[in-house]
Formats: C-alpha cells, structure tokens, sequence
C-alpha cells in the first residue's frame, strides 16, 4: 500500500474498494476519504463490512480491488486490548517500539493514560477498562498518522466508556493523528465524531457532518456535564 501523498490534506483516500470471500460481496464501491487530523466515526450494523474495511485500512488485507491511500504509519486498537499476558504493563508499551528512548516514551505514555502506577502490573490484573486505556497508549506511543478503533469500548461498563471517551479525545486533541473510529453506538459516534458515515451492506449509504454538521459544541457541553455528575 502507498504512503498517502504528503502534499495532499488527506490522510486516507478510498476509491471503489471492493472485498469479496467467496461469493460473498462485503465491501461493494466503497469511497472514503478522511483528512489529517479528522476524526471520523464510522456506524453499521453488526456484519455489514465494519472489521473488513479497517482491516484493509490497517494494511491486514490487501486481497481487494480499488484504490486504497494510507499512511505508513497507522496503529489499530480493537475490542479486545491484546496485551501480552506474559508482559508488564510498562513491557507491552515498549514493545510497540524501537530505539534508546524506548522505555521513557512508554512510560510518558502511561502517564498520558492515567497509568504511571500501573507499569509493573501483569495484565491480567487489570480492569478492562485500564487495559484498553494500555492498548491507547501501545498505539499512541509510536505517533500514528492513522489511528484505527474497532469498537474499541464495546466491552467496557457505561461508566467506563464515558471515562474512555474523555480520554480518547484528549488524546486526539494532542496528538492528532486521523482517526477512524468503528462503533455501533450511536450517541459515543455523535459524542466522539466531527463526522460520520455509515456502512450499510458493504455501501457507504450516508454520510453526516457535511451536509448536517455534527454539533461539536455537543462535545465539549456534554462532556462538561457529564464531568460534574461523575
Ligand atoms: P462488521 O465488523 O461490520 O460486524 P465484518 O467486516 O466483520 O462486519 O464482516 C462482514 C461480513 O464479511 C460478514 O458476513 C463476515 O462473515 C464476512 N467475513 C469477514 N471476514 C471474513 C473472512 N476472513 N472470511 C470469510 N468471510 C468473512
Ligand atoms: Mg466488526
């Protein structure tokens, strides 16, 4: 897969993606463009081409026709953290990297995260929500350009998720990289998203926030509120 052009304002261009196992058509002309720093939630029901589309986005698929444009560099976090059992905290975000300052990223990663106390736990000690918050920081640490979330809180307790979405978006905020974030949750697309487009049978079939702009100020309000009540 090609680096996305650097002269261009987009992070990712998708044009006429098609996937097919089998007989079986999941993704059928799909058109998906997201600029640097965007952060696009993406909704659809269960089965309709969600995983495919991002895991050909993570370069996990290259079985497919069309045009797909990404950056090189690119991080996904799924549903299920994927912690090494057998690593310490602090070791599963280190593992994400390279070079002399290896462990003083991961540990500035942690930080971020809210887990500097954390970094000698073994996973399996953690709550689900912590360990979600170490595959954040796992994928952060390394800068992406594109960062891919494949209903990354859909395991989590609601209260955890509202705690997760305040973070994500701090995250975003300072790092901004483009951001595909794959949800069947409505009200965490409209919390979370500039922009939304839903996947229908394999078919972009709608697309919000260009022509009925999502309320940011919705963001930034509701989280205030929610804040206080927490
Ligand atoms: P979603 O994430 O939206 O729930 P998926 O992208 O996981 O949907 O799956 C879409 C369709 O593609 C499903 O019918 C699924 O069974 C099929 N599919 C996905 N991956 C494979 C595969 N590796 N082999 C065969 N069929 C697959
Ligand atoms: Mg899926």
């Amino acid at each position: 897969m090609p680096d996305q052009d650097r002269r261009t304002d987009l992070a990712v261009e998708i044009s006429d993606l098609n996937r097919t196992f089998g007989d079986q058509e999941v993704l059928r002309g799909v058109d998906l463009s997201i600029g640097r720093g965007e952060f696009v939630a993406m909704l659809g029901h269960s089965g309709s081409g969600k995983s495919t589309l991002l895991r050909v986005l993570a370069g996990l698929d290259t079985e497919v026709g069309g045009v797909v444009l990404a950056p090189a560099e690119r991080a996904v976090v799924f549903q299920n953290p994927r912690l090494l059992p057998w690593r310490r905290t602090l070791d599963n975000v280190v593992f994400a990297l390279r070079g002399p300052d290896a462990v003083v990223r991961a540990r500035d990663a942690l930080a971020e995260v809210g887990l500097a106390a954390k970094e000698k736990s073994w996973p399996l000690t953690l709550s689900g929500g912590e360990a979600q918050r170490v595959s954040l920081a796992r994928a952060l640490v390394r800068e992406p350009q594109l960062l891919l979330l494949d209903e990354p809180f859909g395991a989590l307790d609601a209260l955890t998720r509202i705690k997760m979405y305040q973070l994500l978006r701090d995250l975003w905020g300072r790092h901004r990289p483009a951001v595909l974030h794959v949800t069947h949750d409505v009200d965490e697309a409209i919390l979370l998203a500039d922009r939304i487009v839903v996947l229908s049978d394999g078919v972009l079939s709608l697309e919000i926030g260009v022509d009925i702009p999502v309320p940011r100020s919705r963001n930034a309000a509701g989280f205030a509120a929610l804040r206080e009540r927490l």
